[in-house]
């Protein structure tokens, strides 16, 4: 957004509270890689440059590639400089910080949509004595007991944890809700160059049957490693991770699954297949059948004959629980009349209710990408026409 804005030659100044890419500096775990491939985080004027465009970049690497950008952007970033509120001010805003306050016209939003792991009621009556981590805090396996863990949630980070940490010699048992399973290559390419070349990235707002829903859809089962492997539940369960259903309560230091293991995993393959469906109707519908290797189908999950619906923690041996069930923003100091009754922000594809006000990187905010870092781009270019319109009154443009 602050390149967008500095093309219209509209002064800013970028506020964070932290230093450039703050949140994979500070909130990431230490082997995590980015589960989009190099070419693909593209920002205004800036891409992939090296020598590796189908790898997959760490931590550091993430964090440099952010802070060269905002070097040759030449972003006004006031670093170290925390928002602690945000008012309407007379046709204005009133930004509060640790640092003394700002007044401007207008506000874009660009906290992240990742701030708080949202962590589920029933972790209240888990027995003390069983250690927990969210994705945020958790940072590798040293931390944890010896002995077994529970995972719950089976998106990217649930299924990422969970073969990092049997791996490190304890048991894992995940538990799983809704998910997306996808094969990491397919038909030769990533993944993440079908979603692209077919167009299911770029998929509009407002051109979806339920925005709603499509805003909470789950991550894709997705890691990035140099074998390119797809991380799945039939690979975890060939390693020795036990399924289980979805957590659905805890009591007498007893955990109580859902039943529902199979159709949730018969649900992923089939929306998976379907995703897979559209890749190849596109393949074909473009000629390029030829310039790939037919299309194909992953086996269906595995899932055991009787999943366990009640298990003993204790006797399980069960030390810790990784909470993997995703995260919500944080407005806590947002004091604008902008929240819907679940706390997220009333907006329009990033146009927000208070005229003057932007919103950026939720999921699905204008368009499919949106919440990743390849989505930023597409999105800061229409919100920053619509600002620029906002700010020479012209209001038959922004809309
Ligand atoms: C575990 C995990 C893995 C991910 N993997 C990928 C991936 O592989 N590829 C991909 O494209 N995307 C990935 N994402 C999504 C990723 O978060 C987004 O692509 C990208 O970080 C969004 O950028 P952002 O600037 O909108 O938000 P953030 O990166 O969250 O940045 C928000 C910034 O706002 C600052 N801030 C927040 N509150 C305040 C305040 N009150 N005052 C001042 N500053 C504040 C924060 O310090 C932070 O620097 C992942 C997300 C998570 C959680």
């Amino acid at each position: 957004m602050s390149k967008c804005l500095a093309d219209r030659s509209i002064d800013h100044v970028v506020i964070e509270r932290g230093e450039v890419a703050n949140s994979w500096r500070t909130e990431r775990w230490d082997s995590l890689r980015l589960l989009t491939p190099n070419w693909q985080s593209r920002l205004p004027g800036f891409g992939y440059e090296g020598n590796d465009p189908d790898g997959f970049r760490n931590m550091a690497e993430t964090v440099a590639f952010l802070e060269r950008y905002a070097s040759v952007i030449a972003a006004p970033v006031e670093s170290h400089t925390t928002v602690t509120a945000v008012r309407e001010n007379g046709g204005g805003f009133l930004v509060s910080t640790d640092r003394g306050d700002w007044h401007s016209r207008t506000v874009v939003l660009a906290t992240g949509a990742c701030n708080i792991p949202s962590v589920p009621k029933v972790a209240e009556k888990l027995p003390a004595d069983i250690v927990t981590f969210t994705p945020r805090d958790y940072r590798n396996p040293g931390q944890l007991p010896d002995g077994g863990v529970l995972v719950v949630g089976a998106s990217a980070s649930g299924t990422q944890l969970a073969y990092e940490i049997h791996r490190s010699g304890r048991p894992v048992t995940i538990a799983v809700s809704e998910h997306i399973r996808a094969p990491r290559v397919y038909r030769g390419r990533d993944i993440q160059w079908w979603m692209d070349a077919a167009g299911v990235h770029d998929e509009r707002f407002d051109a979806v049957d339920d925005i709603d829903r499509a805003r909470r859809v789950p991550s894709l089962q997705l890691a990035g490693s140099d074998d390119r492997m797809t991380l799945d539940l039939n690979l975890l369960t060939a390693m020795g991770v036990r399924l289980v259903g979805r957590l659905a309560g805890v009591s007498d230091g007893k955990a109580q699954f859902s039943g529902s293991l199979r159709n949730k995993c018969a649900l992923s393959d089939l929306k998976m297949n379907r995703l897979l469906n559209t890749f190849d109707e596109w393949a074909t519908q473009n000629g390029l059948d030829g310039e790939h290797e037919p299309p194909r189908r992953l086996p269906p999950t595995e899932v055991e004959a009787s999943p366990p619906l009640i298990l003993d923690l204790k006797a399980a041996g069960i030390r810790s629980v990784i909470w993997a069930t995703g995260f919500l923003p944080d407005y806590s100091w947002l004091e604008v009349p902008v929240l819907d009754r679940k706390g997220l922000i009333r907006h329009d594809g990033g146009v927000v209710a208070q005229p003057g006000l932007y919103l950026m990187g939720m999921q699905f905010l204008r368009r499919r990408k949106s919440a990743l870092i390849d989505g930023a781009g597409d999105d800061a270019r229409d919100l920053s026409d619509h600002l620029a319109a906002y700010l020479d009154g012209d209001i038959a443009r922004a809309v």
